[in-house]
C-alpha cells in the first residue's frame, strides 16, 4: 500500500513543475523502458518539458521500439537538469549513476516496487507487494492529475506483461489483473506485446539461445542451473547485449531447481550476473550481498570476477553460505 500523503507531495511536486527528467535504471526491461515512456508522455501531455533517459549504454531494445513516446527520449550527456526529477523502477540513488549529479536541488519523486528501496526521495511512492512499477504508476495516476490514455496504457501494460512474467509470476495479484484489465478495456491489445517482445527474436538470438542452452551446468547440491555467454559470441553473431535481457527465462525451465543464474561478460569485460529463484529462495539478498540487488525472487549484480568461471565459483561460494 502506498501512503496516500507521499501521493500527495507527489502530486505537488509535479504540479508546480515546468520541466521534469524522468529516469529508469541502466540495462532497461520492459518495466523500467514502459513506466519511463508512460511517465514522459503522461507529463508531457501535461505541458511540462521532459527529457527521458536513463544510464548509458542508451539504446531502445529492438523488442521495445514498438512503444510510443520515444520521441521525448535524450541521451543521458545531453539531458539538463531540470526541478522534478522522477526515479522509475530504480531501488536506489546508485542505480542513477552519472544522473545523480540532478538530484541536489531538484524536487524527487521516486516510483518502486523493489524490497530494498530505502526510500531516496523527496515523494516515495514504493510498494514492494506491487507486480511493477508500472502498476504503482497506473494505480496513483489519478491522485497524480496524470491522465492514462491509451498510449501510455500501452507501455505501462508492457511493464506489468514483462515484470509478472506475463502473469505468472509470484508477484500476479488480483490488482494486477483489475490493472490489466482496464488497460485493454482502454484500448490495449495484449497480442502487441507477445508480436513485438515475445516473437521478437532474431534467427541469431534463437541460435544464441541453443548454444547456451547446450552449455547449461546443474549443481544439484546447491539446487543450481546455470550458463554464460562471453562478449565474442555476441559480437560474431551481431546480437546485443541489450537482446540477452530474457536469456535467463530460457534456463530456468529446468525441473527441480531452486536458482538459476546467467553469467552475462559484458563489453568492457566484467560480467553481469542474472538470477531468478523458486519462490522459498531469497535471491535478492545474495545480490546484495555480491554487491547488487533486487527482488527476492529476481535479481543480480555485476561480479568482481573476471572470468565467467572464477563468477560461477564466486556465486556457489556466496550460495554454499545461505
Ligand atoms: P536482471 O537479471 O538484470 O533482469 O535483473 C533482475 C532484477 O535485479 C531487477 O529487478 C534489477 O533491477 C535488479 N538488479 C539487477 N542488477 C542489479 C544491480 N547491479 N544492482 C541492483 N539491482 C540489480
Ligand atoms: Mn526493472
Ligand atoms: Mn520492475
Amino acid at each position: 500500500m502506498i501512503d496516500e500523503r507521499e501521493v500527495a507531495n507527489a502530486a505537488g511536486l509535479i504540479t508546480g513543475a515546468r520541466e521534469a527528467v524522468v529516469l529508469g535504471h541502466q540495462h532497461p526491461d520492459g518495466d523500467s523502458i514502459g513506466s519511463v515512456l508512460a511517465m514522459a508522455m503522461m507529463l508531457d501531455a501535461r505541458g511540462i518539458r521532459v527529457q527521458a533517459s536513463w544510464p548509458d549504454p542508451f539504446a531502445v531494445p529492438s523488442k521495445y521500439s514498438y512503444l510510443p513516446g520515444t520521441d521525448l527520449l535524450v541521451r543521458p550527456s545531453d539531458v539538463r537538469p531540470a526541478e522534478l526529477v522522477v526515479a522509475l523502477d530504480c531501488a536506489n540513488l546508485e542505480r542513477l549513476e552519472d544522473f545523480k549529479r540532478l538530484v541536489p536541488g531538484a524536487g524527487v519523486v521516486n516510483v518502486d516496487h523493489h524490497p530494498d528501496n530505502p526510500g531516496f526521495g523527496d515523494a516515495n511512492l514504493v510498494d514492494q507487494t506491487a507486480a511493477a512499477t508500472a502498476e504503482i504508476i497506473y494505480i496513483c495516476s489519478r491522485e497524480l492529475g496524470l491522465v492514462v490514455e491509451l498510449d501510455p496504457a500501452r507501455c505501462l501494460y508492457t511493464g506489468l506483461v514483462t515484470d509478472t512474467g506475463r502473469f505468472q509470476f509470484t508477484n500476479t495479484s488480483p490488482e494486477t489483473f483489475r490493472v490489466a484489465s482496464e488497460m485493454v478495456a482502454l484500448g490495449v491489445r495484449p497480442v502487441e506485446v507477445y508480436d513485438n517482445v515475445y516473437q521478437g527474436d532474431s534467427l541469431a538470438y534463437m541460435r544464441l539461445t541453443g548454444e547456451v542452452l547446450s552449455r547449461a551446468e546443474f549443481d544439484e547440491g546447491l539446487g543450481l542451473v546455470y550458463a554464460g555467454v562471453t562478449r565474442e559470441e555476441l559480437r560474431a553473431r551481431g546480437i546485443g547485449m541489450d537482446e540477452t535481457e530474457d536469456l535467463i527465462d530460457s534456463i530456468r525451465t529446468l525441473k527441480g531447481h531452486r536458482i538459476a543464474a546467467l553469467f552475462k561478460e559484458q563489453e568492457d569485460g566484467r560480467i553481469r550476473v542474472s538470477l531468478r529463484s523458486r519462490p522459498d529462495v531469497d535471491i535478492g539478498k545474495v545480490a546484495r550481498a555480491l554487491g547488487g540487488g533486487g527482488h527476492k525472487v529476481a535479481a543480480g549484480y555485476t561480479s568482481r570476477e573476471r572470468s565467467v568461471e572464477g563468477a560461477v565459483e564466486e556465486l556457489k561460494g556466496a550460495l554454499g553460505a545461505i
